[in-house]
């Protein structure tokens, strides 16, 4: 099948995929991230050719020289999204192409070569083909897919390197909030930064997440869910979450959420969430928000809902918040009305139960 860029993947099926029997109780009771698909999409860059191999196989481990540059210098970058089953038992996902453009935007800070958006999406699309009884049926259920690329150059020097491997796997996942939407507790990082000014904290890489651990297991600690990172140069301004962005609901139906300033992931789901939101006549801010303004604000009650977005867990409300020095609730700990409804709203687009007027929604089988 034609995969663009002149590449055609060769496929290559398992002979001993998972029995339908097994695969039935596996998607029972899938939760996030546990089990994977039969197969997997790689593509191999060489400097001197290009991208060249793209194939579907069997998903395997997959053998690397202990010198692969990737496990030394973290050149490593990588996407996620969802495919959906729909009504008719066809296959949709929602916004690939701007995954596919993000990916570029993410290699190039990285020092990366680009991978087409024809190869890209063609690999999603021969993924799903070939898996296409792993996408779940269950009505909450969705079919995650992982997009990512590393160098594999066999090389201990410190430059970018002239080989890498992109691959993409597939794990069936259930509802992120089983029994209901629960409100979120945030820790607010003190001590732990996730991006600088001029650092990588737009692109989509590995090291952006192994930088947050130590701060996410921080919240933990403290009995919270989530950490919010602040700004570096003042350490006042709310960025994001390790892996969510931010949004606040004010009293008048405004939303406010940070700027793109190269600090923050540029989450598809928050471009979503704005752009449903100035469309039913909401004010939308992008600009910074101090967390002065968000306790005071809350206490006030001039914010009155605080909400984190993206892929996994498309929109997930705050309902408290926590640091060294203080604690607050917002809208009283509860999931708040308006996000809520733009959750609802940007749910059914996502899975075909709702029209889909900015053509985000893909066909692929
Ligand atoms: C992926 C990611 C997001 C959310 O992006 P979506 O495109 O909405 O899934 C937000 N922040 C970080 C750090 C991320 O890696």
């Amino acid at each position: 099948m034609a995969g663009g860029d002149n590449l055609d993947f060769e496929i290559r099926p398992a002979s001993q995929p998972v029995p339908a029997v097994e695969r039935a109780a596996l998607m029972a009771n899938p939760g996030f991230g546990r089990i994977f698909t039969d197969h997997m999409v790689t593509i191999r860059y060489a400097d001197s050719k290009g991208w060249y191999d793209a194939r579907v196989e069997p998903r395997a481990p997959i053998a690397l020289d202990p010198a692969a540059a990737v496990l030394h210098y973290a050149q490593e970058i990588f996407e996620g999204l969802k495919a959906y089953r729909s009504a008719d038992g066809g296959v949709t996902t929602f916004r690939a192409d701007a995954n596919a453009r993000r990916f570029r935007e993410s290699a190039t800070r990285m020092a990366m070569p680009h991978l087409s958006d024809d190869l890209f999406l063609g690999s999603i699309r021969e993924l799903v083909q070939v898996d296409r009884d792993w996408v779940p049926t269950d009505p909450e259920g969705s079919l995650y897919l992982r997009p990512f690329m590393f160098a594999s150059e066999v090389f201990l020097g410190v430059r970018p390197a002239l080989e890498y491997l992109y691959c993409l796997i597939a794990s069936p996942v259930g509802s992120y909030f089983a029994g209901g939407v629960k409100p979120a507790t945030m820790w607010v990082s003190t001590e732990y930064t996730r991006a600088a000014p001029g650092g990588t904290g737009a692109a989509k890489c590995g090291g952006n997440y192994a930088a947050s651990l130590v701060a996410q297991a921080e919240a933990i600690e403290q009995g919270c869910d989530q950490v919010v990172f602040l700004d570096t140069r003042e350490q006042k301004y709310i960025d994001e979450l390790g892996g969510m962005n931010i949004v606040f609901v004010l009293d008048d139906g405004t939303l406010v959420t940070p700027p793109l300033t190269g600090t923050i992931l540029p989450g598809i789901t928050r471009d979503s969430v704005l752009t449903l939101a100035r469309d039913e006549g909401r004010a939308v801010q992008e600009r910074p928000v101090s967390v002065d303004e968000w306790r005071e604000g809350a206490r006030s009650g001039r914010i009155r809902e605080t909400f984190a977005c993206g892929t996994a867990a498309v929109i997930t409300p705050v309902g408290a918040v926590k640091s060294r020095d203080y604690e607050f609730s917002i809208g009283g700990g509860e999931p708040g009305p308006v996000t809520m409804a733009l959750r609802e709203r940007l749910v059914n687009i996502q899975r075909g139960n709702a029209e889909d007027p900015y053509g985000w929604v893909q066909r692929i089988i």
